[in-house]
């Protein structure tokens, strides 16, 4: 079948463009056969082409990618590498998910760690933690309450701040609480992928600048490119959003975007009027209408907010230049002493969203496999999707194969326009819930 929807980015991201320029690998611009074709080199494909290469150090491993690794996702985004869960029910059931999710999170966490070490991957990473923020009593009362309860049931350490602790520790007074745990890893997201797709195995061969414009997998794998072609005994589907057009994954998932601004490195006198603080992140209680945000190592402030459904993969120049000024009014609502600090980068992207929060992960055809449906939790877990991917498609034991399962399958949405309608009301419903967020 033609594949025709890919994300279409705005080619512009601030993470990379604060890194030295980068060679990508060459396109494909042959026929060749494989033992595995990989589609996609997010943290997905690429943890499991790399997982595959040590399991079957004699296969050949492809991985075709449509844009440059880096630039696209899991290049793009805020870079929290997330260790526990947000939002836990109530239920014993709920709670055991949960659990699951910690000791997956924990295990993609790891499993970067461990790559970032051995190939000295230089990504500012950094276990500084993060701070979970509400601005509004109501939000406090309504989210953070229960998040704290749900550390507490989970055996999670934490420590609530009040509004002059936080501004202590980040410079803001803007939010009345905030939650701290310990485990969450900040990075430069864009410097991670670039370093985990340099250093891949030397049985993984990756083309970059290579979209898949028809791809068959009834029987053979056979994918094309616009030069070249891959025939392979297997495939794996590691393309996030862009996965709900093929067969078998119709209704299941949804793309939205989210946008990021970056400032310049604050100077000394500006980091002196935010008072004496160092590197941190800063997730939103109401992560629709709130605003992640972090202090970078090189004393930049990020922002990323505002959710945009977009079953086309794109968005108008119109939404670019709406949410840029967005941003501005964000970033002044908390701190108004930083008028003169300019937004040096701004980007949009992509991702992939299941009406449950289940990931599309495990087995679709006999010769094919998938990681899809992130819900915005994509560094740890779908490195962790990718890892269990290539043990479960290698027939090899691990027991976080059963955590990856114990997280359910995606429930089906509705069709389109129904769809449309839905996530656009529920979007437009959690912005006013957390209207004074903003
Ligand atoms: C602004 C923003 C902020 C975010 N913040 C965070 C955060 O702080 N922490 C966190 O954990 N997650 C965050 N996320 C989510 C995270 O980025 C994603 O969950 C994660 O990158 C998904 O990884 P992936 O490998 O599944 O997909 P991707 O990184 O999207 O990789 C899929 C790849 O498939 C390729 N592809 C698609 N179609 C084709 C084709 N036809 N042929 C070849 N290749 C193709 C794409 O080009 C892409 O490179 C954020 C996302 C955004 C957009």
């Amino acid at each position: 079948m033609q594949i025709k929807l890919r994300p279409n980015d705005d080619c512009t991201n601030g993470w990379s463009a604060i890194l030295h320029p980068r060679t990508p690998a060459p396109a494909l611009k042959e026929a060749i056969s494989a033992d595995w074709l990989v589609i996609g080199a997010g943290f997905a494909g690429l943890a499991t082409a790399r997982r595959l290469a040590q399991n079957c150090p004699n296969d050949r491993i492809i991985i075709l990618e449509a844009g440059v690794a880096g630039d696209n996702a899991s290049g793009r985004n805020s870079g929290f590498a997330i260790d526990v869960p947000h939002n836990v029910g109530s239920s014993t059931a709920e709670l055991e998910k949960a659990v699951n999710y910690k000791r997956l999170m924990n295990a993609g966490i790891a499993h970067l760690k461990e790559v970032v070490d051995t190939h000295s991957i230089d990504c500012s990473w950094s276990q500084r933690g993060k701070y979970h923020c509400a601005a509004s009593a109501k939000l406090v009362d309504s989210l953070l309450k229960h998040h704290a309860e749900e550390l507490e049931r989970l055996k999670e350490p934490y420590v609530w701040f009040d509004r002059d602790q936080l501004r202590e520790r980040l410079g803001t007074s803007f939010f009345r609480s905030g939650i701290y745990t310990p485990g969450c890893i900040l990075l430069n997201p864009a410097a991670l992928t670039r370093g985990l797709a340099d250093t891949l195995p030397n049985n993984v061969v990756l083309y970059e600048n290579s979209p898949v414009t028809w791809l068959d997998f009834e029987g053979k794998v056979h994918a094309k490119t616009a030069f070249g072609e891959v025939r392979a005994r297997k495939l794996i589907l590691a393309n996030n959003g862009s996965i709900g057009q093929l067969p078998g994954f119709e209704r299941q998932l949804f793309t939205v975007a989210s946008y990021a601004s970056l400032t310049h490195p604050l100077s000394e006198e500006q980091r002196l009027r935010l008072g004496n603080i160092e590197e941190w992140g800063v997730t939103p209680a109401n992560a629709i209408s709130g605003a992640t945000m972090r202090f970078t190592q090189d004393h930049r402030l990020l922002i990323r907010q505002q959710f945009d459904y977009t079953p086309s993969m794109s968005v108008t120049e119109q939404s670019r230049i709406h949410v840029r000024g967005q941003h501005r009014d964000v970033f002044l609502s908390r701190f108004p002493e930083l008028s003169d600090v300019q937004m040096e980068h701004f980007w949009m992207g992509f991702f992939s969203i299941t009406r449950n929060g289940s990931p599309r992960w495990g087995r679709v055809r006999s010769n094919t496999y998938a990681a899809a449906g992130c819900n915005g939790v994509g560094i740890s877990k779908q490195t962790v999707s990718g890892v269990t991917l290539a043990d479960l498609a290698c027939g090899i034991e691990n027991p976080l194969i059963d955590d990856m399962y114990a997280l359910g399958e995606p429930t089906r949405l509705p069709p389109r326009p129904l769809l449309d309608l839905g996530v656009k009301a529920y979007l437009a419903k959690e912005c006013w819930k957390g209207r004074k967020e903003y």
